[in-house]
């Protein structure tokens, strides 16, 4: 099948509604500099209007509707979690049963009749699983690359409806809502593979699971994240010791398969000393090859090569891998 055009909706920053949503942007922006400015030069207090301090989530001025985050399930069995900031609703994967979404979010205070979009990271079934029944049941759209939605519509994704198959380049950000998404590519054992920045109320999620190695650039973008949700797939020696198949093994460590708790726990010191996000999820732990303490003594012991503390200085969770985590709210 040929890409984008046949699959369903195409977006991008030049025809779709990503560019018409700039220059309010680019308002609220202006109104909170000026606040800040005038602040700083003494005249407080200045108040930008209401609409930009809970967009932008100004210090001192209250924020009625904060940027919420939630895992659903996280691992190797089912990946999906909740990013609201109060009117749009979005999912990152549905790697779950229809059942369980629906519980997790109705757990969460949402209707999924009220999902704004399910955002797909990359066509494995971990990743995808009830796309398609909660995409067809309750009319919502679905947004991925073109090279995952060919590779997801064979078998995945066969009843949403052609209106609800959206095709990003990951190379554009976008709007859903007042909320921006920007895809980045990722190195992994896919067609296209992307984590996302989510960035809204002057406030910005990482999300990246499923990687088989971290570089520079990527700890660029992540280290000016708030909250971070990274993956801390297996620990090396489980792995080694373990019962998988020499090549599966190879695989999970290889370049294109997924992090360690030491590849994690060096990406997360890397992006603390290069930034300021202080707030840590780790995600995507495996069944088999990982525990969460052995996860959370990796990221400790990276942090103490630092003399930051965790709990104290850092913010480090594990994502429970089969059952709704924490509500981060920013
Ligand atoms: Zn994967
Ligand atoms: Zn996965």
């Amino acid at each position: 099948m040929a890409p984008a055009q046949t699959m369903g909706i195409c977006i991008g920053t030049a025809n779709g509604y990503g560019g018409a949503l700039r220059p309010l942007v680019r308002r609220r922006a202006l109104a909170v500099w000026r606040w800040r400015w005038y602040n700083l030069q003494g005249f407080a207090p200045v108040l930008p209007k209401k609409g930009a301090a809970q967009w932008l989530n100004i210090e001192g001025i209250s924020v009625d509707m904060p940027l919420i985050l939630q895992t659903f399930c996280s691992g190797s069995d089912g990946n999906c979690a909740l990013v609201s900031d109060g009117s749009t609703h979005l999912l990152i994967d549905a790697g779950l049963t229809l059942k369980n979404a629906e519980a997790a979010l109705h757990g969460a205070g949402i209707s999924p009749g009220e999902l704004s979009a399910i955002l797909i990271t990359h066509e494995h079934t971990d990743h995808v699983r009830g796309a398609d029944l909660i995409a067809s049941r309750y009319d919502v759209p679905i947004y991925a690359t073109g090279a995952t939605w060919v590779a997801m519509e064979t078998r995945l994704v066969t009843r949403t409806a052609a209106k609800n198959r959206i095709v990003f380049d990951k190379a554009d950000d976008f709007y859903i809502g007042d909320i921006n998404v920007q895809p980045f590519g990722i190195p992994h054992d896919a067609a296209d593979p992307v984590g996302y920045v989510i960035f809204s109320k002057g406030r910005r999620i990482v999300f990246a699971t499923d990687m088989g190695y971290t570089n520079e650039r990527f700890v660029k973008r992540a280290a000016q994240a708030d909250l971070m949700v990274l993956e801390s797939n297996y620990d090396p020696d489980m792995l080694r010791d373990g019962r998988y198949p020499a090549a599966l093994k190879a695989r999970i460590a290889g370049r294109k398969g997924h992090l360690s708790n030491q590849d994690s726990a060096g990406t997360m010191l890397g992006c603390i000393r290069g930034g300021q996000v202080r707030r840590f999820i780790l995600g995507h732990l495996s069944r088999n090859n990982n525990t969460p303490q052995l996860a959370l003594r990796a990221s400790m012991a990276a942090l103490a090569q630092e003399g930051l503390r965790m709990g104290m200085d850092i913010d480090v969770t594990v994502a429970p891998r089969t059952t709704p985590g924490e509500r981060f709210v920013l």
